[in-house]
């Protein structure tokens, strides 16, 4: 029996043709690739600015920077999340507060948000958790009022969409993941949206160095006027070769995001007539990418969220645990990260598995998984 993998990321000619491209110019490095990676996933998403790095944990940090985030703020963040949206409110020396999530999206709600402001609350990060759109709009309706930014960790969710709208353009500012994991990739890569120039103009700067011109400007004169550091910057920069990729991949979205969509359709009729079992699904707001595919393994269920693991892996199914709490990790054990309870976010970390599901994803295959999620004691 082959294995069937949790998530496979969809790449081809193209993309290779794409790289053999940037090899032959002779420049790597960031420079017009990124530039036109950048405009490209502007105009995708509806965003004013977009401005690429290395990845989405480098974005988020500099987005809290560009807000002015800094030591003895407090940042709301959901702790269902991977562990790099609660980071990057520490790298700012500012303290993520865990706030909990609604049960049905695994998001952050307005509610859940207002039990865990204090008064220096200065930011919140709200994730499309696996691509399920979070309700932005509520979120700012409380959030705007006290003069709280709304960072949109959107990591999962190219191709969601919010209102009819592409995620993203609702939230003052947004980050983007391009890992394998998410469904646009490119190795590695991050992007920031915003609606604000001045945001964009200081992340621009920042991602590189807070050099006064780049490296890409500078070499297309012979003698470059010598640069200058306005600030201790970063090199969070993405490189060409990389977005020669993002290029390619970001054509293909729509065509990605349709077939997942799909597949997802075909589990969640399924999955709708086991007892015990509960699959995402998109909220009454938007439409979700399914980057993740998640269902709850409830009490009426003959095993529990271990016991369906074990029968997924002992039919060749790799399927995962669901989102992480970051809360529980050692890295926060100690840390004074609020005072909120987390009932929903620990039931659903301990409840939930995420299967398989990526663009190549056969009937037969996807017909394997059902099987065992029909009668999981059959394999064990
Ligand atoms: C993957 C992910 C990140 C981190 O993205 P990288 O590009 O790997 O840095 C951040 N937040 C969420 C919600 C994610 O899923």
């Amino acid at each position: 029996m082959t294995r069937v993998n949790v998530m496979q990321p969809w790449l081809g000619e193209e993309e290779a043709a794409a790289l053999a491209d940037v090899i032959a110019s002779g420049w790597v490095a960031q420079g017009p690739r990124v530039a036109a990676f950048e405009q490209a996933f502007a105009e995708s998403q509806q965003a004013s600015y977009a401005v690429a790095t290395s990845n989405c944990t480098t974005a988020l940090h500099l987005a809290l920077v560009v807000a002015g985030i800094g030591p003895g703020d407090d940042v709301v963040v959901p702790s269902f999340s991977f562990i790099a949206t609660a980071n990057a409110p520490t790298y700012v020396g500012a303290r993520p507060v865990f706030a909990d999530v609604d049960g049905t999206t695994g998001n952050l709600t307005a509610g859940t948000v207002e039990q865990a402001l204090t008064s220096r609350t200065r930011a919140v990060i709200a994730v499309d958790q696996g691509g399920v759109p979070v309700d932005i709009g509520a979120l700012r309706a409380l959030c705007d009022p006290r003069g709280i930014v709304v960072v949109e960790d959107a990591a999962c969710a190219a191709g969601s969409t919010y209102r009819g709208r592409p995620v993203g353009v609702e939230a003052e500012i947004a980050a983007w993941s391009f890992h394998p994991r998410k469904i646009l990739t490119t190795g590695e890569g991050g992007m920031l949206t915003t609606s604000r120039a001045d945001w964009a103009d200081r992340a621009r700067k920042l991602r590189e160095h807070a050099m006064s011109a780049s490296a890409a400007a500078r070499h297309q004169s012979v003698l470059a006027p010598p640069e200058q550091y306005d600030e201790i910057g970063f090199n969070y920069r993405m490189t060409d070769l990389q977005a020669a990729v993002g290029l390619v991949q970001l054509a293909r979205l729509p065509e990605a995001v349709a077939r997942r969509r799909e597949l997802a359709a075909a589990y969640a009729k399924e999955i709708g007539e086991i007892y015990g079992l509960r699959a995402v699904a998109d909220p009454s707001w938007g439409t979700s990418n399914f980057q993740s595919f998640w269902v709850e393994v409830g009490h009426g269920y003959p095993v529990d969220r271990e016991g369906l693991m074990a029968a997924l892996a002992a039919a060749e199914i790799s399927a995962r645990r669901g989102i992480m709490a970051a809360h529980r990790q050692p890295a926060y054990a100690d840390r004074d990260t609020g005072g909120v309870a987390l009932h929903v976010t620990e039931w659903l970390t301990d409840a939930t598995l995420i299967l398989p599901l990526f663009h190549q994803m056969s009937e037969s295959e996807q017909a394997r998984v059902i099987d065992v999620l029909r009668d999981p004691r059959s394999v064990l």
